[in-house]
């Protein structure tokens, strides 16, 4: 492979790029696409060493060779982010909000005592990646590319400690719907996936690895998702599964708050709040208990409840399960909070509405 073209990014650091001979766009059926298993032509790499970052390159999709010993394998120092482009009717490509994204990466970074990684670096690879595989980007309804990086710790040592050497990736792939239809959910009683002082508010790998099983037990009983309760006491609800929790209680919209860096500020969750604010549409942000929910759906208070994230959107939540009983929401109708905000989400992620917030970037 040759490298083909070099771009200048910032930093003072010259990116290679190195262009796949055959593009294999054309063979993925965009109308079926699964959710994270097809990844487009090209990915962006740097290494951190020696306190730098260093060698940024755009390169064919494809394996990497390391080290078994890498800490990262065994220690967990990983990080990631989600977000996603769309496709604008003319064509043209846009992000959203990716400095959010940045600069939550960069807390996550802090927390799990992992370097910086630098603004102009992260939007330049960003905007070269994008623009070479611009066209696996796709413009049917409810698809998007979704944008994953992750940042790793590469040192080839077995001790416990902060490693020297990272590597930070960024793929992409693209994809349709998450959650087709409204979701199941089951409240958390035993497990939990934050504590106050933990890493709850960081993407940090390991949240989700040690999620699973709990996932596991809860859709075995047919549910898709969980709610997880805090972990002192069970009392107050945090979030579900990977996407934060609105709930609409009359006209009022609740959700938990940030405060106790046990649940994962989220991007879209902030959106959410932001559009239904202008909207005049009352907001709480405090703490919910689980038995403020269950008396609510028990006496028809609780009108609404969905999820809040980049790889769901909104994912409308028809059922909540606690204590052995499944209790149903009211069915999820156009004038529903949810659906107007979503709505008007998408509006704005696709540029069909004018962004008065300086969310969408273009390509
Ligand atoms: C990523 C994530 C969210 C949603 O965050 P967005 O920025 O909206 O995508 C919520 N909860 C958890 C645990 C997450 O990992």
């Amino acid at each position: 492979m040759d490298i083909t073209d070099t771009s200048h990014v910032a930093n003072g650091l010259e990116m290679d790029i190195i262009k796949t001979e055959v593009s294999r766009v054309s063979s993925v059926d965009f109308n079926n696409i699964p959710f994270g298993k097809i990844f487009s032509d090209h990915m962006f790499m740097v290494d951190y060493k020696d306190g730098k970052w260093l060698h940024p390159q755009i390169r064919p999709y494809g394996n990497l060779e390391m080290s078994p010993a890498i800490s990262a394998l065994h220690y967990g120092q990983a990080i990631f982010e989600g977000l996603k482009a769309y496709r604008r009717e003319d064509g043209r490509i846009l992000v959203f909000r990716p400095l959010d994204n940045f600069n939550r990466m960069n807390r996550s970074a802090e927390r799990m005592c992992m370097p910086d990684f630098p603004e102009d670096l992260f939007m330049g690879a960003l905007d070269t990646l994008l623009s070479l595989d611009k066209d696996w980007v796709p413009s049917a309804e409810g698809c998007s590319l979704y944008i994953r990086p992750v940042m790793f710790a590469t040192t080839a040592e077995i001790k416990v400690k902060s490693a020297e050497e990272y590597k930070f990736v960024i793929l992409t792939c693209p994809v349709g719907p998450y959650y087709p239809e409204p979701v199941r959910v089951l409240i958390q009683q035993k497990f939990t996936r934050a504590c106050e002082g933990g890493v709850g508010y960081a993407k940090a790998a390991g949240n989700y690895g040690a999620a699973l099983y709990p996932a596991k037990l809860a859709q075995d009983k047919g549910y898709h998702q969980l709610i997880w309760t805090d972990a002192k006491e069970h009392k107050y609800i945090e979030e579900s599964g990977t996407m934060n929790i609105v709930f609409r209680l009359g006209d009022t919209l609740v959700t938990p708050p940030l405060d106790f860096n046990t649940i994962l500020p989220g991007i879209t969750r902030d959106s959410v709040l932001t559009l239904a604010r202008s909207r005049g549409i009352q907001i709480e942000e405090r703490s919910v208990t689980v038995d403020e929910i269950v008396d609510a759906c028990k006496s028809g208070l609780l009108l609404e409840a969905f999820g809040a994230g980049t790889a769901a959107t909104i994912a409308h939540i028809e059922v909540i399960g606690y204590n052995g009983t499944d209790y149903q929401l009211p069915e999820v109708t156009d004038q529903s909070f949810s659906s107007i905000l979503l709505d008007e989400l998408t509006s704005l992620r696709i540029g069909k509405k004018e962004d008065p917030y300086g969310w969408v970037y273009e390509i």
